[in-house]
């Protein structure tokens, strides 16, 4: 690149981020995902390291965030708010650690919200601010105010005179699903993410409306303060600062060198989708403030702390094409074919669209430019469409919703209160029958390790089998002449073949002993799921008593209610199920009888329901407690509800409960409870 294409090139950038800059910080409504702004920020600071002097004054690599907005009043920052400097990889860690030399560090997660400064006077909450262009913020007080994790009044006699404590506003992406659901429900705003939501929540006009947002604050370091004794390094002033009843972070620790921070990151990383709110990657501080004061600060962020980033859970695509996939119970799923794109660290090349109305409420066209997300196991989704990008799309086509079963040829069917599309082919669609299959035999099921939807699939399409019972019906014989006569190399003699069709005719054989809740499951009754398949398995004891269960008799059981008892009841009706279940009994499937009573422990004939955020534990931990000690755990409440343990951030159960009279248990009482020490 010569000086002239630099110059150029350095223009361009500069006036693109701020752009983004700009709809990112002061609008709250970004239209490229992080990952992409984070490239071109790359891209320009490397040019105007190669050419300092063509670096524009204005250039984002030099400033904080965006201006204030002008409905708000001005806070200056006595002591600037600054930006963090990224890291990406290990190579850059070992650089970070060579700056600051032998030190003690501290990590802690990066939250991905917005950054917050709270002022305590005489222990009095007295003002809040954004962060703003780092130097001037916008007067968020009242807003700040309604936060309910954030104490009015500090939890000390003595308190000092000035102290501000600087930290993040998030959303917890519970509650973020929650208001986008509302939203779209009622035609209001849909944010792109929760750190969006999180920013456009809290810079409100009106109070009341932050008021209603669930937000949640998080100190990480102090600013200001005047008459207090602080301690001499970073984790000591946030162990004060939690003294005083300021919520601090729990995933924090302090170490020394590379293998620490790695083992750190690590270690966040892999429970990042547990965590209640997003992360978008660790931030590591040297912990001494004497050795931080030291190593001061550059234009727009401090020498002693970098922000390793974790890989991003959105990135930029195009779409290819929208196919149309039947499930097991032949709801149809349009699925994005895409430009495979690199994310969270792996190749993504197709997408769930979700169903019809999703579809139509992005006004996504093939050809678009799109931002897919994935986070964790969960499938990809296409999370919006890039309008902008729209004018460089060559060749652009609406999405063609299909008029019949793909599969099938079927009529398509839509239930009005359901935003699904259905296939009415039943048994007749190959691609309900394939997915009933996979369902059957997959992990929490039957459990029949080997048999993939592909060769499914292919024993399917080969005509050896058609029902789940006719997989008990598969001999060793059978697969060979199957597979030869398809000129696949599974050959008798070969270890290969005998390998593999010995390998499946025993995990066949093995998957024959079960347990009733996993049969149950197995069978793909519409809404009944594995905990469902084990209330009902514990509470009819017998495949027999369930079976004939009346509607009356189904509706008694925990969570069942008019629509799954409805689902229950026409499963067994059908003539065809009972046969195949009578068939499947014949070819050796069993499983021992449930125990009499369950547990009998200390809570045992008690049902529990759980909502918020828990911050001791995860959902599933805390439900183990309570089944160990013989509670049942529902999903929803009702009058037969004992209790409702209500953690952060509550959804409606809360408010179902309150309506019923039924006990609401705060976190630290449901550890009490269970026996559980009660920490921080
Ligand atoms: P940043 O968000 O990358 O890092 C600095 C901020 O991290 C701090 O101000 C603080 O608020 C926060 N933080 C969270 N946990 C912390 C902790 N434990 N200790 C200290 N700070 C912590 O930097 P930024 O300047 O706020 O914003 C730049 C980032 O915003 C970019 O990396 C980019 O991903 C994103 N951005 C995106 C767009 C877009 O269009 N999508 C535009 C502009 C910026």
């Amino acid at each position: 690149m010569n000086t002239e294409e630099a110059r150029s090139r350095i223009g361009e950038l500069t006036r693109l981020l701020n752009r983004y800059s700009e709809e990112y910080h002061v609008h709250d409504s970004p239209s490229v995902p992080d990952s992409v702004y984070d490239r071109l920020y790359r891209e320009l600071e490397d040019l105007e390291k190669a050419w300092p002097d063509l670096a524009d004054p204005g250039s984002p690599t030099r400033r904080v965030g965006g201006a204030p907005l002008d409905h708000f009043a001005k806070v200056s920052h006595e002591i600037p708010m600054l930006s963090l400097e990224d890291i990406f990889n290990d190579g850059e860690l070992v650089q970070f650690l060579s700056r600051t030399g032998e030190a003690d560090l501290c990590c802690e997660v990066k939250l991905d919200g917005l950054a917050c400064s709270i002022l305590y006077e005489n222990g009095l909450l007295i003002r809040a601010a954004t962060r703003g262009d780092g130097r001037t913020g916008e007067d968020i007080t009242q807003n700040v105010r309604t936060i309910r994790n954030v104490p009015l009044r500090l939890d000390t006699d003595n308190p000092p005179r000035l102290l501000e404590v600087r930290g993040e506003v998030v959303m917890p992406r519970k509650g973020f699903e929650r208001i986008n659901e509302q939203a779209r429900q009622e035609g209001g705003k849909v944010f792109a993410n929760p750190r969006n939501a999180a920013a456009g929540s809290l810079r409100q006009k009106d109070p009341r409306v932050t008021a209603s947002r669930p937000l949640m604050f998080t100190c990480y370091a102090l600013g200001l303060a005047e008459g207090a004794d602080l301690p001499d390094t970073h984790s000591r002033r946030l162990a004060y600062v939690a003294s005083l009843g300021i919520p601090v972070s729990p995933e924090t620790r302090t170490g020394r060198g590379a293998a620490f921070c790695r083992e750190f990151y690590s270690g966040i990383l892999g429970r990042r989708q547990e965590l209640p709110y997003d992360i978008d990657g660790v931030v590591i501080k040297v912990d001494s403030i004497a050795r931080q004061e030291d190593l001061g600060f550059v234009a727009r962020s401090p020498r002693w702390a970098v922000a390793y980033k974790f890989p991003p859970q959105d990135e930029m695509t195009v779409l290819r094409d929208v196919e149309f996939q039947v499930g097991r119970t032949g709801v149809l799923t349009p699925v994005a074919r895409l430009e495979p794109v690199k994310v969270g660290g792996v190749t993504v090349s197709s997408a769930t669209l979700h169903n019809e109305a999703y579809i139509r409420s992005l006004g996504i066209m093939i050809g678009d430019t799109v931002i897919v997300h994935r986070a964790g196991d969960v499938i990809p989704r296409v999370e919006s469409v890039v309008m902008d990008m729209r004018e460089k799309a060559a060749d652009l086509r609406p999405v063609e919703f299909p008029g019949f079963c793909p599969s099938c040829g079927s009529v398509l069917e839509r239930s009005p209160d359901e935003a699904a599309t259905r296939c009415s082919g039943g048994l007749f669609c190959p691609a309900q029958c394939k997915e009933a299959l996979r369902h059957f035999v997959s992990r929490q099921a039957m459990n029949v390790e080997g048999l993939g939807e592909r060769i499914i699939g292919e024993l399917y399409d080969g005509g050896l089998i058609r029902h789940v019972s006719d997989i008990y019906r598969l001999n060793a014989g059978e697969l060979f002449r199957f597979y030869r006569s398809r000129n696949r190399m599974v050959n008798k003699d070969t270890p290969e073949g005998s390998l593999l069709v010995n390998n499946l005719e025993r995990s066949i054989d093995r998957s024959r002993k079960t347990t009733l809740p996993r049969f149950i499951y197995a069978l793909g009754i519409r809404e009944v799921g594995e905990a469902m398949a084990q209330t009902l398995a514990e509470h009819f004891k017998t495949l027999e008593a369930l079976m004939q269960a009346t509607t009356e008799e189904l509706k008694m059981v925990e969570d069942v209610g008019d629509v799954v008892a409805g689902h229950i009841r026409s499963f067994f009706q059908e003539e065809h199920n009972c046969r195949i279940i009578r068939e499947l009994r014949d070819l050796g499937v069993t499983w021992p009888e449930m125990p009499a009573h369950s547990g009998g422990g200390s809570l045992s004939g008690q049902t529990f329901v759980i909502t918020g955020t828990l911050a001791s534990m995860g959902r599933n931990e805390a439900k183990q407690c309570l089944q160990e000690l013989g509670a049942k755990v529902a999903g929803s409440v009702s009058a037969k509800t004992s209790a409702v343990i209500c953690g952060s951030d509550p959804g409606s159960k809360y408010a179902r409960a309150r309506e019923l009279g039924i006990r609401i248990l705060s976190e630290e009482e449901f550890l009490a409870m269970i026996g559980r020490e009660v920490t921080g």
